[in-house]
């Protein structure tokens, strides 16, 4: 990636929840600090006041688990995705703007965000998710239409426990089929949205 660092060697890395999108914290990166997250997985930083290299959450156990980083239109500045653990401010506050950090459709949006980890791991011998992807969106979707039918049976029969168990089953496949098709709950809900007139 083609990083334009400033005349110090640092370059300017937005931190933002890959799954709630705010924005938790700004800090600065050298080439050293870039490449020791890419390898480690975890955000480090280059610290200007402690003029060495700083893995957020080092002392605090709060590290920020990588996702993704983008550079800008002009190669200066970098937007970090990650998985925080714990508050990202040293403060304890959820991010350094003192905001909470929530995100919208709460462990939906979490799971979506799973779903995406393990279908860009393809890691197909440990992950279901992985692997049900590996066999293509047409059987994802047929088994979505299993749990459909299983979810349908179970409201019939008074079986209120095997109700929900296959509720959940159909809304994990769901989760799965829509982002197969490139849609997010997002996208669900400004359909809904736009026909509540
Ligand atoms: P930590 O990296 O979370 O173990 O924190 C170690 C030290 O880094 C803290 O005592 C602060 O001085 C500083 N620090 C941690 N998090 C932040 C932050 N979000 N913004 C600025 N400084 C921070
Ligand atoms: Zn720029
Ligand atoms: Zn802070
Ligand atoms: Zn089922």
């Amino acid at each position: 990636m083609t990083i334009k660092y400033d005349s110090n060697g640092l370059v300017p890395a937005i931190i933002q929840d890959a799954v709630t999108k705010k924005v938790l914290m700004l800090g600065y990166m050298n080439a050293a600090a870039y490449e020791k997250t890419l390898e480690t997985k975890r955000v480090t930083f280059y610290s200007r006041s402690k003029q060495r290299l700083w893995t957020k959450g080092e002392e605090s156990g709060n590290i920020l688990n990588l996702v993704d980083i983008k550079n800008d239109c002009d190669n200066d500045s970098l937007l970090i995705q990650v998985h925080p653990v714990g508050p990202t401010c040293h403060t304890g506050t959820d991010t350094c703007w003192k905001e909470v950090n929530t995100s919208t459709y709460g462990f939906f949006s979490t799971l979506e965000d799973v779903i995406t980890e393990r279908v860009a791991n393809k890691d197909t011998n440990t992950s279901y998710v992985a692997s049900l992807f590996s066999k293509g969106i047409n059987k994802i979707a047929q088994k979505v239409g299993e749990e459909a039918v299983e979810t349908v049976i179970e409201a019939m029969d008074d079986n209120d426990d095997l109700f929900l168990y296959e509720s959940a089953d159909l809304l994990f496949h769901y989760l799965m089929l829509l982002q197969a098709k490139g849609f997010t709950l997002k996208d669900i809900e400004q359909e809904l949205k736009s026909r509540h007139k």
